[in-house]
């Protein structure tokens, strides 16, 4: 069963430990045999922790043998994104600030798998403190699209989204401030979900922007995602933004899928102009489908969306500037003395670590925050984007009272080249113009794969999103059009994929 372990669902993988098909060290083995295989090329891990996730594993097992009542996904493994705190596991966050931290705590997030009996296989690539589309900011290189290994994974989270679509894990955690679980879910073939705000603790997130981050899963399947939600899911006591109040019924929602008399929006302002032809002919069949299965389809507009990156860009790195202040130099990481200064202060010590430990996008994301936060510009630049995400907030208001579901295409191109946006900012910014909105509004949203673009055979991505707190809509909606988008390729999109070998071989 071996080489077949890592092509099964995390759903499936439950089923086979349950039944005594396999071990929770089978499992993980052969998830560590596929990392050894295909990570040299695919670099979507940063820290693999092989003997931590096997103990795990042997523990789960043994407690399965002695006939203790587990939880329905122990044993089944996950990567967890290098922004998550994990007690005694390298957390760098993708920067070489973070350099040789070991966290003294695990994240709850992290707590709720380790709860679950989950082994953790290790921590996945990532742009710098999550900041970027391509996963090309991370201090410690680029990860590659497992479709295409020249081309990028998505971003921030590409690390997450790659091992998914790679076969190196089941599933993994990713977290979305601006789309880093959406967008790579859609560059990938894979499936991704941001939960509504403060359905998912922060509690041992490292923070980019506090009002604006959410983590979620990164999975292959729709199901796999709500079992996932159901686990990080819920109150938590340690983050004061936590919503209390039960986790929506997102695993009902996966399995009893049905659309018939559903209202879907799609939303006029997203999925036009700028957007590659492909990725706009797969998303109207995705569209024509729910249509056919009894959905209602109608024209939403949300005219504020236009301004929504503007407004992002500012809020961000406003957020950012303020929370990276506490690298520091003295509590975490890397301590850089400065040159020629015999008696350097702590101010010379922070500045000349800051300058060598962080890469050009945070530090240009922080020079744009401390300006809009600084006084005599904050009214023009702050409190003015603050403005606009109310009217964004309005505009989904409006929206969610016409029509229970949002759709639009989840990223406007299929993935692009390793290189091609790098020396341009605002190209790279545009890959958002979709999934941002959401992250403004608290709503939740989901990325499901829609098929592939004929222009150059890559995944593109369908985005479904719901009112606050109504996650359970995205999975009843994302589940029927999986079902339809399987029986139509003939099987699921990532069996289309290129084989990946070893290197060299
Ligand atoms: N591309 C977005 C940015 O660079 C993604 C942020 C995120 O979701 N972490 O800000």
């Amino acid at each position: 069963m071996n080489s077949d372990i890592t092509r099964l669902s995390a759903a499936e993988l439950a089923h086979a430990l349950d039944s005594r098909e396999v071990s929770s060290v089978e499992v993980v083995q052969a998830h560590l045999d596929r990392i050894a295989t295909v990570d040299a090329d695919v670099h979507a891990y940063l820290h693999v922790d092989g003997e931590g996730a096997l103990a795990a594993a042997q523990a789960v097992d043994q407690r399965r043998a002695s006939g203790e009542d587990l939880h329905v996904l122990a044993g089944v493994p996950i990567a967890v994104k290098d922004v998550m705190v994990t007690k005694g596991l390298p957390t760098t966050c993708g920067s070489k600030i973070l350099k040789g931290w070991i966290p003294p705590y695990d994240a709850t997030v992290v707590s709720r798998l380790k709860a679950a009996g989950m082994p953790i296989l290790g921590k996945t690539n990532m742009d710098e403190f999550a900041m970027g589309s391509s996963t090309e900011h991370s201090a410690y290189g680029p990860t590659h699209n497992p479709w295409d290994l020249t081309r990028i994974p998505g971003g921030s989270g590409g690390g997450s989204s790659a091992v998914v679509a790679a076969y190196e894990a089941p599933w993994a955690i990713g977290t979305d401030t601006g789309g880093s679980i959406r967008q790579p879910a859609s560059v990938t073939g894979t499936v991704g979900v941001k939960p509504t705000y403060g359905g998912v603790s922060r509690y041992g997130l490292v923070a980019l922007a506090s009002s604006l981050d959410q983590a979620g899963p990164c999975t292959r399947t729709v199901l796999d995602a709500a079992l996932l939600h159901s686990v990080i899911g819920g109150y938590d006591p340690m983050d004061s933004t936590s919503i209390n109040a039960p986790v929506p019924s997102v695993v009902e929602a996966a399995r009893n899928a049905d659309v018939k008399g559903l209202k879907v929006g799609v939303i006029k302002e997203l999925g036009g102009e700028g957007y590659q032809a492909g990725v706009r002919a797969r998303f109207d069949e995705s569209v024509a489908l729910l249509q056919e299965a009894g959905a209602e389809i109608v024209e939403v507009s949300c005219p504020s969306f236009d301004y929504a990156l503007a407004a992002y860009y500012l809020i961000l790195p406003s957020e950012a500037s303020s929370n990276l202040a506490k690298f520091d130099a003295m509590r975490y990481g890397l301590r850089v003395l400065p040159e020629g200064i015999d008696d350097p202060s702590a101010e010379q010590v922070m500045a000349a670590t800051r300058d060598a430990g962080f890469g050009d996008e945070v530090k240009r994301r922080i020079i744009l925050g401390t300006y809009a936060l600084s006084s005599g510009y904050y009214d023009a630049y702050y409190g003015q984007a603050q403005k606009v995400r109310r009217l964004i907030a309005g505009d989904f208001d409006r929206a969610f009272g016409q029509v229970d579901v949002l759709v639009s295409p989840t990223a406007p191109t299929t993935a692009f080249k390793l290189g091609d946006k790098l020396d341009d900012p605002m190209s790279m910014y545009l890959q958002d113009v979709a999934t941002i909105p959401a992250n403004l509004a608290g709503v939740p949203g989901m990325s499901l794969p829609s098929g592939l673009a004929e222009e150059d055979g890559l995944p593109t991505g369908i985005q479904i999103l719901a009112p606050a707190t109504k996650d359970e809509r995205l999975y009843n909606v994302g589940a029927a059009l999986e079902k339809m988008l399987v029986d139509k390729w003939g099987g699921s999109l990532l069996a289309k994929a290129p084989e990946l070998t070893a290197k060299g071989a």
